[in-house]
């Protein structure tokens, strides 16, 4: 990628909407494992530390440059880091582009997206909260589409993993929302299956983290019950990060 590529990509995706509604201190998020799970944990302390290190999402686009540290850049179309806020206090992380996301560089734009997109305002909305989309910061654990939308392999997930993971430390929000098994395993390391584990707050770092279904699951047209627990699953969050 040359000088004046990578300047078109940082433009495109300031204007794909890092938006800079909330502006917390920096903090010092320290290199930790998944915690317990149970109760969202008190974060306030954790979070308040000025840290001011902290790389930008602009940064971290830059380092990735273009990317050619795994096999998944093959058959690239384009790179999907992330959009939103990105000051937002919650951060949702899917598993990795599809086609239309390939295609357009953002990520949840497809069908899934489009019910991920009606999943959060629809369920802000009816609990009286004011949010849109773009209010939250959406990305996935790997950037570039796998072939035929296959599950990362662990080491395309270990390789961009770690952009995932500085991605979150410069946001530094207050809860996380683990669509799917990929992005639980990616952030918690834990092998069950999305159904133990979706309603429950786990830990990545001092970060809460709520597991929930992916969207594409809940568009199969048998699994209406795992539709009604994802909105519970939302609901949970929403009301932790914004209540
Ligand atoms: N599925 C994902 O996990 N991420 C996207 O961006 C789109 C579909």
């Amino acid at each position: 990628m040359d000088a004046e590529q990578l300047r078109q990509y940082l433009e495109f995706y300031q204007d794909m909407g890092i938006r800079t509604l909330y502006r917390r201190e920096p903090s010092a998020v320290d290199v930790g494992q998944a915690g317990p799970e149970g109760a969202p944990p008190e974060v306030g302390q954790a979070l308040s530390p000025a840290n001011p290190s902290a790389e930008t999402l602009t940064q971290i686009l830059s380092d990735i440059g273009d990317c050619k540290r795994c096999r998944l850049h093959e058959g690239r179309n384009k790179l999907v880091f992330g959009v939103g806020n990105e000051r937002s206090p919650l951060v949702f992380v899917g598993e990795g582009p599809g086609a239309d996301e390939d295609e357009q560089g953002i990520p949840f734009v497809g069908r899934a997206g489009q019910l991920l997109t009606q999943m959060i305002e629809n369920t802000a909305r009816k609990e009286g909260i004011e949010l849109a989309r773009q209010d939250v910061y959406i990305c996935n654990v790997v950037k570039c589409r796998p072939p035929g939308n296959r599950t990362p392999e662990p080491d395309e997930m270990e390789i961009c993993g770690q952009f995932l993971y500085r991605q979150i430390l410069a946001i530094r929000p207050k809860a996380l929302c683990a669509l799917g098994g990929t992005a639980a395993r990616a952030l918690l390391g834990r092998g069950e299956g999305v159904t133990k584990m979706r309603g429950r707050w786990f830990q990545w770092k001092d970060i809460p983290v709520m597991v929930t279904y992916h969207p594409s699951y809940l568009l199969r047209p048998y699994n209406q019950d795992a539709k009604r627990e994802a909105w519970e699953d939302l609901k949970k969050v929403l009301h932790f990060v914004y209540d």
